[in-house]
């Protein structure tokens, strides 16, 4: 995402109604804020919000957060959200690395990671949402039967994260390489990100996986 300064994001963040100010304070009473026990699903690095605004729009049974930590780009989401007013859809501004402070052990049944940031120093590779680190934070807040989708166009990051789900002991349900020409594309909801780069033909590869609880 382009790191541009919206002007006043932080105090549109701020006094929104559809982000949730002291997300710690959360953990373990989602349900309660949702007033229901619908399955809550998660998006993290949702930028601008396309792709869970439109699943909250098509599934009104089950809940959704975005996570994003930057304003700029959730400041486009709570304008989308304000005017589509889902009672099934919150946002939270934070860095991921600190997702267990905000759930608690099983209170989250899927996750979506989409076009997450590449980090393609070796140095960083701790920092991708795919290594073997985010998985162990994952699996902490994820339910029985839970589990992960990722879609991205970067082969490096992909083949990276094909190799963590291997170590942390994950296990994968499918794999495509090219997601728009395989029968996975069925109800396929394109993210911005998505749509973008494979405008530019590029392919995109999605792994469906979950934890190997016993
Ligand atoms: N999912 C969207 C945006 C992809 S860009 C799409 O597919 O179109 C990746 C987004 O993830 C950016 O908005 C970035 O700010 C966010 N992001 C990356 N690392 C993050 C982290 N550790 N915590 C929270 N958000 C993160």
């Amino acid at each position: 995402m382009r790191l541009r300064n919206v002007k006043g994001s932080r105090e549109t963040i701020a006094v929104s109604q559809f982000v949730i100010q002291d997300e710690e304070s959360m953990k373990g009473k989602w349900r309660e804020k949702f007033g229901n026990d619908n399955p809550i699903h998660i998006e993290i690095g949702m930028g601008k919000g396309k792709f869970i605004i439109q699943l909250a729009k098509e599934n009104p049974n089950i809940n959704y957060i975005g996570v994003e930590k930057f304003s700029s780009v959730l400041v486009r989401a709570i304008e989308k959200q304000t005017e589509e007013q889902l009672p099934n859809l919150f946002f939270i501004r934070m860095e991921a690395e600190y997702i267990g402070n905000v759930f608690d052990k099983g209170e989250v049944d899927y996750i979506y990671l989409n076009f997450s940031d590449p980090w393609p120093k070796d140095r960083h590779a701790k920092r991708r949402l795919t290594s073997v680190q985010f998985l162990e934070r994952y699996e902490e807040i994820l339910a029985e039967g839970g589990g992960i989708t990722f879609k991205t166009d970067n082969r490096p990051l992909f083949d990276f994260s094909l190799e963590q789900i291997d170590e942390a002991g994950w296990i994968k349900d499918n794999v495509t390489f090219d997601l728009h020409n395989s029968p996975y594309v069925e109800g396929n909801v394109m993210t911005e990100y998505e749509q973008k780069f494979s405008e530019m033909g590029n392919p995109i590869y999605r792994v469906v996986f979950h934890p190997n609880k016993k």
